[in-house]
Formats: C-alpha cells, sequence, structure tokens
C-alpha cells in the first residue's frame, strides 16, 4: 500500500462477464449518474474517488475493463497491485452468475489469493426478471470468503455501501 502519512491510495478493480453492469456502477459511484443506453468502451482505464475516513484521505483509483472482459483475456497489468476487488454478475443472467467462479480463479492466479474481495450481484431492481436467487449468491459468497451484497445501478442499491465495506476491509488488513 503506498502510503505518506494519512493519505492512502488504493487500486480496486472491477471483474464479471459484459453487460453485468460494471460500468454503470463505476459511473453510480463516482459520477452519481446513470445510463440506460448500453455504455461502450470508455476508453479511460479508471476513475478516481476521494474518501475521508478514520482521519485518513483514501484515493481509490477504481479500474473498469473497457471491453476487454468479452474476450475473456484480461491483461496482467489490470490486475497488478490491486488492493481490493468487486466481482460482479447480473441477477437476469446465470451465465454470467457461473462466470463468477472463473472470474475468482483469474483474480487468485494474477492478483493474488489475499486481495480483498466482494461478489455483487447486480440489477436487483429487475425482480420480475430475477434468476439467480439471493440465497445462492450469497452462498457462492461465503464459499469463497468475500462479502456479497445484491445492488442496483439504476436505483442506487448498495453501491456506497458495497465500496465502503471494500474499504474497510482492505484498511483492517493493513
Ligand atoms: P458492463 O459491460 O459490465 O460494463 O455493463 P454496462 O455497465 O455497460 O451495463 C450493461 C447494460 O446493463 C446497460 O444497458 C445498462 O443500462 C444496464 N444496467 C447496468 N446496471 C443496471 C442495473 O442496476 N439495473 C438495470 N435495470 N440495468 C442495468
Ligand atoms: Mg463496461
Amino acid at each position: 500500500m503506498d502510503e505518506t502519512s494519512d493519505f492512502l491510495l488504493l487500486k480496486i478493480i472491477l471483474v464479471g462477464d459484459a453487460l453485468v453492469g460494471k460500468t454503470c456502477i463505476l459511473q453510480r459511484y463516482v459520477d452519481h449518474s446513470f445510463h440506460h443506453s448500453y455504455v461502450s468502451t470508455i476508453g479511460i482505464d479508471f476513475k478516481v474517488k476521494t474518501l475521508h475516513l478514520n482521519d485518513k484521505f483514501i484515493k481509490l483509483q477504481i479500474w473498469d475493463t473497457a471491453g476487454q472482459e468479452r474476450f475473456h483475456t484480461i491483461s496482467t497489468r489490470y490486475f497488478r497491485g490491486a488492493h481490493g476487488l468487486l466481482i460482479i454478475y447480473d441477477i437476469t443472467n446465470s451465465v454470467s452468475f457461473d462466470n463468477v467462479v472463473g472470474w475468482m480463479k483469474d483474480v487468485d492466479a494474477n492478483a493474488g489469493e489475499d486481495v480483498d474481495r466482494i461478489i455483487l450481484g447486480n440489477k436487483c431492481d429487475l425482480e420480475e426478471k430475477r434468476i439467480v436467487s439471493k440465497e445462492k449468491g450469497a452462498k457462492l459468497a461465503w464459499e469463497h470468503g468475500a462479502r456479497f451484497f445484491e445492488t442496483s445501478a439504476k436505483d442506487n442499491v448498495n453501491i456506497e455501501k458495497a465500496f465502503l465495506a471494500l474499504v474497510q476491509d482492505i484498511m483492517n488488513k493493513n
């Protein structure tokens, strides 16, 4: 962790299948906005958000995959030096849920097994289209020693909470 007195820089990365809502979650958290239209590759690697927590100024550098996830080959540069990660699936898409395990393996191999992680079941506003139960998500997270939240980037459900929980886990460890 880069630390100069009371200032911390933390690298957080977002992983998960294409279309689960990674870019929307990032935009909701950092820019407080949501776009219904498809948000294509944004060409920006990361966004920065500053927090003041426990008398420390924390700069979160949050990396989006910018479309690489489509090919399931995320460059190792992306994972390097990560302090925490959010593994995201879509509760209306069972394939994206099944792929969480694969993403977890990628993370173990590239970022290390001790990097803090949180699993998010996104699009929880779409209850009528739900395919993956909350219990299934919670069980998977428990099996992998990860925290779990269901989120909605659209309705702003649990987004702040999830990032805060991740940052607090990272801080408690260091
Ligand atoms: P990414 O490929 O993982 O970055 O996914 P995007 O952030 O581009 O989102 C893919 C699509 O899902 C877009 O059409 C979004 O508007 C939609 N979407 C993202 N998050 C939510 C959400 O929480 N609820 C709903 N209903 N739609 C969402
Ligand atoms: Mg995206």
